[in-house]
């Protein structure tokens, strides 16, 4: 059943020439026969229907973007706003985060997903984050072999963006995958934060942002233009979704949750494409885990499950 994303009574839906469209929660959840109740009122809100269960916050502009699907954290477009006891989302919300999730979008009958190209991040003279001695180039590059071994044995075709420790340019990458007609683009790469903060750790899942939003690491600045990505919007955001899922099933990683920004290999995939923050190689316990290879094969595994979801998810 599709969702109805605008809801006959929201002739009075608020936009204004300063921000998007917003919808009254309580009013779409009616309209798509969840049920409403606060699990802390005034704080969070749970809506519970079509075998999904959703929670978002409206106690602050900061978690105020934090919603979960599922148990799986997501990062809004935009703010929950509470304003006079009524909680509003935006229109960009219902249609490009809880849509393609809650409704996915099928593809045409006998169009299987089939073909993967994995991108290992950085390579050559582009070193990635470092933490010690330790280079993310090598890591993401371990992580994609073992990747696609396992993606072969499930009976998918993959291709690499290198094979090596080599450079490859930012807009060559979504080439390589255009080349070969990926049905996926899964870029993979690990985290790092300064020294002095080595307590961050846990996996993050960026895709495209959405045109007319700000990227969840943008607070609110930069261009906001429609790019070529924005073609797969909802296939991009059910695949970060999948993924993330997978990830904090599969593995005992805190759930940074999926996030939009408008990276260049994302702005240019002409498939839906993800990029994957597999770890904080900064974290003492979580680098030392990435730096093995008994835990890369069960990161292998997580996407691959995450992979293998999308597939089903999307089958016409
Ligand atoms: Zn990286």
């Amino acid at each position: 059943m599709a969702l109805l994303l605008m809801p006959w009574t929201l002739a009075a839906a608020r936009g204004g020439r300063d921000r998007p469209h917003y919808v009254s929660l309580t009013e779409w959840a009616r309209a798509n026969v969840f049920a409403f109740h606060w699990l802390e009122r005034d704080k969070t809100i749970e809506l519970t229907g079509r075998g999904a269960r959703l929670t978002f916050n409206v106690e602050s502009r900061s978690d105020a973007r934090r919603a979960q699907i599922n148990g799986v954290q997501v990062w809004l477009a935009f703010p929950i706003l509470y304003e006079n006891g009524t909680a509003l989302i935006s229109q960009v919300d219902l249609a490009e985060t809880l849509g393609p999730v809650l409704s996915p979008p099928v593809n045409p009958r006998g169009i299987r997903i089939k073909t993967i190209c994995l991108d290992p991040g950085h390579g050559g003279k582009d070193p990635g984050n470092r933490a010690g001695s330790n280079e993310e180039k090598k890591y993401t590059l371990l992580l994609a072999r073992e990747a696609s071994a396992q993606l072969t044995a499930a009976g998918f075709k993959v291709y690499l963006t290198r094979s090596s420790d080599s450079f490859v340019d930012l807009p060559a990458r979504p080439e390589v995958a255009r080349r070969h007609t990926a049905d996926l683009f899964v870029s993979l790469h690990f985290n790092s934060v300064e020294e002095g903060r080595n307590d961050v750790k846990g996996t993050e899942i960026f895709c495209c942002t959405p045109a007319g939003a700000t990227s969840t690491n943008a607070r609110g600045e930069g261009d906001t233009r429609w790019v070529a990505g924005n073609r797969n919007d909802e296939k991009n955001m059910l695949l970060a979704y999948e993924m993330q899922k997978s990830y904090t099933k599969n593995l005992d990683v805190e759930d940074r949750g999926v996030k939009r920004a408008r990276f260049q290999i994302l702005r240019e995939s002409t498939m839906p494409a993800i990029l994957i923050e597999g770890g904080f190689m900064s974290h003492p316990a979580e680098g030392k885990k990435i730096y093995e290879s008994a835990y890369r094969k069960q990161m292998a595994h997580a996407i691959v499950e995450g992979i293998i979801a999308y597939k089903k998810a999307v089958k016409g």
